[in-house]
């Protein structure tokens, strides 16, 4: 009971705190700018309890835009695996969800699913700012509901 209790406050906890990194995987820059906007004073997603944070080190949520491309796969598994857990990651805009108009190139290797668990796709090119408010509320419903339940220990795809 009292384990319970202790993890419903966790969870909410964690849900009302999430703090976002952002990672360019190789996007035309579109779904960047919408994710700027919600810095603005007309979103302002800190009153939601999100903040966006420079060091993965310190952030909960790994925001991916664009598609993966051969060259930043690394990368992008790095910033993920210096997350601490529990982590999230949400695929922002066609991109990051698909490949979108990307996906036939030589150079990408497609969607982030080809390299990280996805927990939220947000689609459209680009995605609107209200768009990814939605699927970062998507998101914290999970968590309250959920907690993390994730694989702890998550191999790299190749
Ligand atoms: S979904 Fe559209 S706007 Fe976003 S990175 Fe791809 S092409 Fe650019």
């Amino acid at each position: 009971m009292i384990n319970n209790l202790i993890k419903k406050a966790y969870q909410w906890a964690q849900k009302k705190s999430l703090w976002v990194i952002h990672f360019n995987s190789g996007s035309c820059n579109g779904c960047d700018i919408e994710i700027l906007d919600l810095l603005t004073p007309r979103y302002d997603v800190e009153r939601l309890g999100i903040v966006v944070e420079a060091s993965p080190r310190h952030a909960d949520v790994l925001l991916v835009t664009g598609p993966v491309t051969r060259q930043a796969k690394d990368g992008l598994w790095q910033i993920y695996s210096q997350m601490p857990s529990p982590k999230w990651v949400v695929a922002v805009g066609s991109c990051s969800s698909t490949g979108g108009i990307f996906a036939n190139s030589d150079t990408v290797l497609g969607g982030v699913d080809k390299i990280l668990p996805v927990d939220v796709y947000i689609p459209g090119c680009p995605c609107r700012p209200e768009a990814v408010i939605n699927g970062l509320l998507k998101l914290q419903e999970r968590i309250s509901i959920n907690g993390d339940d994730r694989p702890e220990n998550f191999a790299k795809r190749d």
